[in-house]
């Protein structure tokens, strides 16, 4: 079999770290040739939960589980890592500041980026899933300054997947007949999930479907899912999120193929997005790196919408900046 890959995942003992450390070490990224180090970061107060985890995951018997570590520092969790699920944040609480969820989330962002920069092994590829995602992903991406900036990526593969399966659903399509869904922007209400290039059944998604749902009802409803799924479940989506990040580490190792997916990674001005904003594009993978697809046509729709969501990442920037966070 292939070397261990060494995988570590922050907030281990929370709800998504639940929903997708199974499936992790059953060889789900990597796939059924490549031995998984598990490594586990978490606070003090969820090093129980993370333990538990660990003895069913033990109680498993994965034969792909090399190694399990759990530990509440970045520096040690980090060592040698191929992959990190940068899942832990600190949440939105009742009555906080936009400002202070920013500079708390910059406290634990900042020095994982420092201890990934000095700890990581050199082809260290990193996914934040934790909220908000984008600009988490920022804060480390500029803390760990030796590591290529386009190791740094945030999770929108959930909405993307959001935005293709509501697609199938109203359509009538199975999903492995859709292609060519965007979503473009922030992880965050403002994103702009785009079917102008959508191909459902062969047919153009803007005339499979009523165009006006699909300018309107269609982006908020992919927007608002995550909101949906608290209201009729009772709490937050785990099992999808955990899935859309494993999706996202499973493609960019393994590639994309013929269709593209979504990723938030670092721009390079493609599409009028300022350069080292990490925003989400329409990407494919190759050889084990994004490339953000060009030549897509904008219309003035679609442009409207891609600067509303780059303007509040902006501003999230020039936020995190000011705190003296980047
Ligand atoms: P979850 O595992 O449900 O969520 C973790 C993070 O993922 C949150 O920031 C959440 O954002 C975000 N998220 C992104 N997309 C989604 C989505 N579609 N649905 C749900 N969540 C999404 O949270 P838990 O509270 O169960 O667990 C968090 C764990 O992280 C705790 O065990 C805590 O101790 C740990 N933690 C670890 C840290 C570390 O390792 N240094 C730092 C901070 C916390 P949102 O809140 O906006 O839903």
């Amino acid at each position: 079999s292939a070397q261990p890959v060494t995988i570590a995942l922050s907030g281990a003992g929370g709800q998504i770290g639940y929903a997708a450390l199974f499936r992790i070490a059953a060889g789900e990224i990597c796939g059924p040739d490549t031995p998984v180090n598990l490594r586990l970061l978490e606070i003090p107060q969820g090093v129980g939960a993370a333990e538990g985890t660990a003895l069913e995951l033990a109680d498993c018997a994965f034969p792909l589980l090399n190694s399990i570590t759990i530990d509440t520092d970045p520096a040690v969790v980090f060592e040698g890592a191929n992959l990190a699920l940068l899942v832990g944040a600190r949440p939105r609480t009742a009555g906080m500041e936009r400002s202070d969820l920013l500079s708390a989330n910059g406290g634990i962002f900042g020095p994982q980026g420092r201890a990934l920069n000095d700890h990581a092994a050199d082809d260290i590829r990193v996914v934040v899933v934790g909220n908000p995602a984008n600009t988490n992903a920022l804060i480390a991406q500029r803390n760990a300054p030796d590591i290529p900036t386009n190791r740094f990526t945030a999770l929108t593969r959930l909405d993307h997947n959001r935005a293709v399966g509501l697609l199938a659903e109203r359509s009538g399509a199975s999903v492995s007949d859709i292609s060519g869904v965007t979503v473009w922007g922030n992880h965050s209400l403002t994103q702009y999930p785009d079917l102008s290039h959508a191909i459902v059944n062969g047919v153009p998604a803007l005339d499979a479907v009523d165009p006006a749902w699909a300018r309107g009802e269609y982006i908020e409803r992919v927007a608002k899912r995550g909101g949906e799924v608290i209201q009729v479940r009772g709490s937050s989506s785990a099992a999808s999120a955990a899935n859309a990040a494993i999706d996202h580490m499973h493609d960019w190792i393994n590639g994309t193929g013929a269709d593209w997916t979504s990723v938030s990674l670092p721009s390079d001005g493609s599409y009028g997005v300022p350069n080292g904003l990490i925003s989400s594009f329409p990407v494919r993978s190759t050889g084990g790196s994004w490339t953000i697809v060009q030549g897509l046509t904008v219309d003035v729709f679609s442009r409207e919408r891609i600067d509303a969501s780059v303007t509040e990442l902006l501003e999230e920037h020039d936020a995190v900046a000011s705190l003296g966070l980047l």
